[in-house]
């Protein structure tokens, strides 16, 4: 039984200026994929792309597709042209982003880079609630120091108020994976350069979410995610970003504040100097050999946003998490459903998350019926939308499966 709907979900599609992009993925059409801000669909060019790097670049060229058809395809550049896309994305230049490893790694870096630049004022501000990883490797970098810092945390809505001049950096999740809430980055950053405090920002649930602005906002390092909204692939490279003005130390002889100094990032690797003598650009902050195989996946798969206008897509993240909510309104006022995602689009991410108290059970029966959200602890159902591949039908049809679900239909 279909129930009358309260907005006109053909006409949103008709209007869509982004439904040509869906055709440029795979997206299975027995599910509702409410899940890329978890694991992004994969675009269509990216299998052959990884065949290509597979069979012609590894299994013919091997060991010369290093330095083959240099700068424009090989190996040893293909970090840093992934760095160029991924800086058009976030409002970076793209000598400031270095691309590999996992968020978690590239949260390491950027903090100890942060924390060695704060010199004396050892408080490191975090989010009482931040995602995992991020408190994991502050305590670690501090464990490493001789616990000579303060880690201190509040919650993310009272940020402004624990900005204090003791305070020598923080550590802050744009959007909240949990609630889908969206800080200000600007402003709060405004506030802490003010105080001369460091920013190091996780844009796991930003980059290719909405338009991010780092350089307009004044930043100073960031970190975010390839596999996300990048639709780079299961354990896609992460990216770190680091301002200009941070690429080097200001002491003469002391080199840029790189701690996981290693070979691939040295000005001239194969001089093989006894000494690190840093990259140009924060192409320093590459540590290994790049992992070339998901590196290409990720490099492919950034193509998709070549011809996008992120204001654009923006608009429709957000036509499409109201729409959403407006579709959820009934179930809300019948279930034990509490929306924690802000209605203010100004602090909202790209995802809708309701509280409820069998939160765990109702995503599997869910999930069973092929509307594919995520359970995050303790009673958050969380759904990610994902303006390329979705459409404003894929809200109609997850709405009715979640009213399924919790009206007990078979
Ligand atoms: C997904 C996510 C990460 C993931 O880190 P990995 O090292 O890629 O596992 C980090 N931070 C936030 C906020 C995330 O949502």
């Amino acid at each position: 039984m279909t129930q009358e709907l309260p907005v006109d979900l053909q006409q949103l599609d008709a209007q869509d200026a982004l439904k040509h992009k869906r055709a440029e993925f795979v997206v299975p059409d027995d599910i509702v994929y409410l899940d890329g801000n978890s694991l992004g669909c994969l675009p269509k060019s990216v299998p052959a792309r990884l065949a290509r790097a597979a069979q012609q670049e590894w299994g013919e060229h091997l060991i010369r597709s290093w330095t083959r058809n240099a700068g424009t395809q090989d190996w040893m550049t293909l970090p840093d042209r992934v760095a160029a896309k991924i800086a058009r994305l976030i409002g970076a230049n793209a000598n400031e982003v270095a691309v590999g490893d996992s968020t978690s790694l590239n949260t390491f870096k950027a903090l100890a880079a942060a924390m060695h630049l704060a010199g004396e004022r050892r408080v490191l501000l975090t989010d009482t609630e931040n995602f995992p990883t991020d408190l994991y490797m502050a305590q670690g970098l501090n464990k490493l120091l001789g616990h000579t810092w303060e880690i201190r945390t509040c919650q993310n809505t009272d940020i402004a108020a624990h900005l204090t001049p003791e305070v020598g950096a923080v550590l802050f999740t744009e959007v909240d994976y949990r609630t889908g809430r969206k800080l200000d980055m600007k402003a709060l950053t405004a506030m802490a350069r003010e105080l001369g405090i460091l920013t190091v920002w996780d844009l796991a649930h930003s980059a290719g979410a909405f338009p991010v602005d780092l350089n307009g906002c004044g930043a100073d390092f960031a970190v975010g995610c390839g596999y996300k909204y990048l639709n780079g692939g299961p354990g896609a490279p992460a990216f770190l970003f680091v301002a200009g003005r941070h690429l080097n130390s200001a002491k003469p002889g002391d080199a840029a504040p790189v701690f996981l100094s290693g070979w691939m990032g040295h000005a001239d690797p194969f001089q093989m100097a006894r000494t690190y003598s840093p990259a140009p650009g924060a192409r320093r902050y590459v540590v290994g050999t790049p992992q070339v195989l998901s590196l290409s996946a990720l490099d492919e798969a950034l193509n998709v946003f070549a011809d996008v206008d992120m204001s654009v897509l923006r608009q429709k993240s957000l036509s499409l998490t109201d729409t959403f909510i407006s579709l959820m309104e009934p179930l809300v006022q019948k279930h034990p459903l509490t929306l924690v995602t802000p209605l203010n689009h100004a602090e909202r991410g790209s995802q809708v998350s309701y509280r409820h108290p069998d939160a765990q059970h109702v995503m599997k029966k869910l999930i069973e019926r092929g509307i594919i959200g995520d359970f995050r602890t303790p009673d958050i159902l969380r759904f990610g939308f994902t303006p390329l591949y979705h459409s404003f039908a894929d809200v109609g049809r997850a709405a009715q499966g979640i009213r399924a679900v919790l009206d007990g239909q078979p």
